[in-house]
């Protein structure tokens, strides 16, 4: 069930593909939450076969973000598969995905400039030369992603499409805790009064969601009165963006509309979240 190296991966997924096997992908960072296992779940029901990647891709963080830091725990990883039922956990060293001379990229143009993209410089290049090579690895009939990180699924559908890649992207609901904290390996790095307020960020997108159902179009309007409720919290050090943008091409909105994606991104403490909701 473990696979750690791409040969077997590839010789595996050959054998199980002669075998008519449909195969559904859920690639992760690892440290897996009920998020992850809803995207497994859906890949579960869809498909013959699960394949589960854990890779923190080094690629896809900047010189001074968290990737010395960011939780793993490959046990209880293990253990989350195996309870859920996922046929195979490919789980690469970065040696391997990355060696000595290693050269070439993935970009995505215009959707990747702005939100995150706009404070990651090279993220998003990191986060689709890496889904890339995982996809020509794994070769999935189907791959699952979460909303969660919204402006990466709606990046990922591009590159799909662009490369005419023969896969389907599908696009999984933002699982929450019972207060509204959207799911995410990193809440592990907020310490209890900082947990608190990053409940701001998913307070300050219900309320904006409950204004423009009132009436509110005017996306400054709802952006100053989510900064409003964000800065009424401590812990609180800068809020990157808040961005009211069309679901497909991520522009900015001027006129606020159903269906539309708010979404934000916040330093709780040294933590950086993000969240969005569509409306
Ligand atoms: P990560 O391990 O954080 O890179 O996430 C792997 C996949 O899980 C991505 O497609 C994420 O969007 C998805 N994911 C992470 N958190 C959540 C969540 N709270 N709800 C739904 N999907 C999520």
């Amino acid at each position: 069930m473990l696979i750690t190296d791409i040969s077997r991966m590839r010789e595996t997924v050959k054998s199980l593909k002669k075998e008519g096997k449909s195969i559904g992908f859920v690639p992760t960072m690892g440290y897996l939450h009920e998020g992850h296992v809803s995207l497994i779940r859906c890949s579960r029901k869809d498909n013959d076969i699960t394949v589960v990647s854990i890779f923190v891709n080094p690629i896809q963080f900047g010189k001074n973000e968290d990737l010395d830091r960011y939780p793993r725990d490959l046990e209880r990883d293990i253990e989350i598969c195996k309870r859920e039922g996922v046929d195979y956990l490919f789980y690469p060293d970065v040696r391997q995905m990355y060696p000595e001379g290693y050269s070439t990229y993935v970009v995505v143009e215009g959707l990747t400039e702005g939100l995150c993209g706009a404070f990651r410089p090279g993220h998003f290049k990191g986060v689709t030369t890496v889904v890339m090579k995982l996809f020509n690895i794994v070769q999935p009939d189907r791959a699952y992603f979460g909303k969660k990180d919204y402006q990466q699924y709606v990046v990922i559908k591009k590159m799909v499409e662009d490369l005419n890649m023969d896969v389907q992207i599908i696009g999984c609901p933002i699982i929450r805790e019972e207060d509204g904290l959207a799911m995410s390996s990193r809440n592990k790095y907020l310490s209890p009064e900082e947990r608190e307020s990053a409940l701001s960020l998913s307070r300050a997108l219900f309320t904006a969601k409950e204004i423009f159902e009132k009436g509110e179009t005017d996306p400054e309007k709802i952006k100053q009165k989510m900064r409003q409720i964000i800065q009424s919290y401590p812990h609180i050090r800068d809020i990157q963006y808040i961005e009211i943008v069309d679901p497909k091409t991520l522009q900015p909105k001027k006129r606020v509309e159903k269906g539309d994606v708010i979404a934000l991104a916040v330093y709780v403490g040294d933590t950086r979240l993000i969240d969005n909701i569509t409306l």
